[in-house]
């Protein structure tokens, strides 16, 4: 059987428990031995805020990850210039990896809804099909039939085959990154060593 490894794209401005908890679950439902979280550059879709300074996310991602026995951080998208496309990182991958190992993107649902947005969709698919994880305000109805949108009709099972069964996780990064939010939110929202870390760097103190 190929090995799997799970491409697991974003921000992480913070991470959070959404970022931590579940993909090792699905790593354990889809049979994977990685987990790459690949820590990007700026954001296609977010280029008018720009994110925190990439040495703070990444010591954060390290803190987030390190108990994560299959997490990998991978960092090409820092290296190059610009938005971090993620056809860009797929393709530099896939030529590292060889053959036998199996690509999949893991992406909210936030994101499958408008994966059409993303750059060379249908080369994404081919070379990593997603894994799409349900996140609130989204059923699965909702996020099927946004899908149902752009992709061709017998393609639709397929799609709704790609959307994991697991207790949704009601967190974003943008409710952390408010000071006022953070303090209301449970404290297992973050980990306490990424906590730590946004005290004592005073982050996300002017927002
Ligand atoms: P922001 O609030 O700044 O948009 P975020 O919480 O969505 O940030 P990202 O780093 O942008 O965090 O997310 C990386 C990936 O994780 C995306 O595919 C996103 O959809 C997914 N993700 C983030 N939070 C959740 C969650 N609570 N449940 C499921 N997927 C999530």
């Amino acid at each position: 059987m190929k090995q799997k490894v799970i491409v697991f794209g974003g921000t992480f401005d913070p991470p959070h428990r959404a970022h931590t908890e579940l993909p090792p679950q699905i790593a354990e439902q889809v049979g994977a031995d990685k987990i790459l979280y690949v820590i990007a550059a700026l954001s296609p879709f977010k280029s008018q805020t720009p994110p925190t300074p990439a040495h703070h996310r990444l010591a954060m991602l390290r803190l987030a990850t390190a108990t994560i026995e299959q997490a990998e951080i991978c960092e090409i998208e820092l290296a190059r210039e610009g938005p971090s496309f993620t056809i860009d990182t797929i393709e530099q991958l896939a030529q590292q990896y060889s053959s036998d190992v199996e690509l999949r993107i893991l992406i909210g649902a936030d994101q499958a809804i408008a994966f059409h947005r993303w750059r060379d969709w249908q080369r994404i698919v081919e070379l990593a099909p997603p894994l799409i994880m349900l996140r609130p305000p989204h059923t699965k109805k909702e996020v099927l039939d946004a899908i149902g949108t752009f992709v061709p009709k017998d393609d639709l099972a397929q799609w709704q085959s790609w959307i994991l069964p697991l207790d949704m996780i009601d967190l974003s990064a943008t409710e952390l990154r408010d000071e006022q939010q953070r303090a209301c939110l449970p404290l297992d929202s973050l980990l306490p060593t990424v906590r730590q870390y946004i005290e004592e760097h005073g982050l996300y103190n002017d927002q």
